[in-house]
């Protein structure tokens, strides 16, 4: 039997989390935490049975823990809720799936804590990738990487050093408007942007899919993950996303895994690795499929990823305000408040006003981000 607590257990990944976990008997959930959605996150404590139920929210702990005083299920909030899950003895495993930097600290107690990390967060390594990875080498914990491209290099790695590594190819979709000029983007809806061709996500990561965004991001979660230069990530847009990436090796060797766009595979090899099960679900047929292709990405239409490119390569806090100014401009997007190509506007307007703090602690990052928020605001007000 493995123990898992998931954090954001009522998301897309949360819930395909669970799926695997009610195909696969000997996996138990001993927590879950969400942040409002208390008919959802009810659902699931009366059917996976944890010990610990963590709301973001005080009131919806508050009507959350009224709805199952049937239950023996202690109901935790906030922050507190989070830690305390995070480092509860019965868990084995933390799966982070939650939005954002809110995982930074539940990560790194999880670690203290010995807890093995399935991660999604992907913010959590943008932001703090210089005190996660270190901390997770002290102690001994694997980062098993949940994202579709780092589970794909993961998988062709197979444990191979990085000096044998030439170069890792993340593969993108290319999103939505792949193709589309800066003047046809001037127009893009919330509807229009929250429609992904290959991939059935969360709003934000739908988003930042579009805007590729969440590609750069995935750049940096790869040199962390991998411990490579940033030189050697090389981002290929293939747009029927088969191959979920690949790694090119010193001999000129190339590995890659591939399969129908479905993230409950690396959520599932994540939580069993080193051990492969089956697994239901539609294979690939290349006879079906006929071709796939490849392409450059349009780093001149899509100015996100070369603002990641930016911030990584400056490195130190700029990555927090990289993708703290993302998650403020992407959430006032969703509010209809500003336009679509605000977005890398509002990110590159926030990185070119930080004043970088080389080797941030978690205080300095949760302030450059509240900075961040905070110009941000300003800028959107006037
Ligand atoms: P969703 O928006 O679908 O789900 C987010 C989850 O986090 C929900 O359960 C939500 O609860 C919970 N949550 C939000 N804020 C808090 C908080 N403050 N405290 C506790 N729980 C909170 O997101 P996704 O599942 O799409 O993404 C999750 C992470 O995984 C992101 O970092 C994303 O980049 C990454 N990822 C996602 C992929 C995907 O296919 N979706 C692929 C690869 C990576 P509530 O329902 O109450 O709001």
């Amino acid at each position: 039997m493995k123990n898992i607590a998931v954090l954001g257990s009522t998301g897309s990944i949360g819930t395909q989390t669970l799926e695997i976990v009610r195909a696969n008997p000997d996996l138990q959930v001993v927590a879950l935490a969400a942040g409002t959605s208390v008919d959802k996150i009810e659902e699931q404590v009366r059917e996976f049975h944890p010990l610990i139920v963590g709301m973001w929210s005080e009131e919806a702990a508050k009507e959350l823990k009224a709805r199952i005083a049937d239950l023996p299920v202690k109901v935790v909030a906030g922050m507190d809720g989070l830690l305390e899950i995070a480092v509860m003895p019965q868990s084995e495993v933390l799966v982070t799936a939650i939005v954002g930097m809110i995982g930074i600290r539940p990560t790194i107690a999880a670690i203290e804590a010995g807890k093995a990390i399935a991660l999604a967060n992907k913010e959590t390594l943008v932001t703090a990738g210089h005190i996660i990875m270190p901390l997770a080498k002290k102690c001994n914990v694997p980062i098993l990487p949940v994202d579709s491209e780092h589970s794909a290099i993961f998988q062709s790695l197979n444990g191979e050093p990085k000096e044998r590594i030439a170069k890792i190819l993340l593969t993108a979709s290319g999103g939505p408007f792949r193709g589309k000029t800066r003047e046809q983007l001037q127009n893009i809806r919330v509807e229009d942007a929250l429609k992904h061709p290959n991939w059935a996500m969360g709003r934000k990561i739908t988003i930042d899919s579009s805007t590729l965004v969440n590609k750069g991001l995935e750049v940096m979660e790869a040199k962390w993950l991998f411990g490579v230069d940033l030189d050697q990530i090389q981002v290929v847009v293939h747009p029927q996303s088969i191959i979920h990436s690949m790694v090119e090796y010193v001999d000129g060797a190339i590995i890659a895994q591939l399969g129908t766009p479905d993230m409950k595979l690396p959520i599932q090899y994540a939580l069993f690795y080193p051990d492969r099960r089956p697994m239901e679900g539609k294979r690939v047929d290349f006879f079906e499929l006929g071709q796939i292709t490849f392409e450059k990405p349009d780093i001149e239409t899509f100015t996100g990823l070369k603002l990641a490119y930016r911030a990584m390569r400056t490195g130190g806090s700029l990555p927090t305000v990289y993708n703290a100014a993302n998650e403020k401009a992407v959430s006032l997007f969703l509010d209809r408040k500003i336009g679509y190509l605000q977005i890398p506007e509002l990110i590159e307007a926030s990185m070119d006003q930080h004043k970088v703090i080389p080797e941030p602690t978690v205080e300095q990052i949760l302030e450059a981000e509240r900075q961040v928020y905070e110009f941000i605001d300003k800028e959107v007000q006037q």
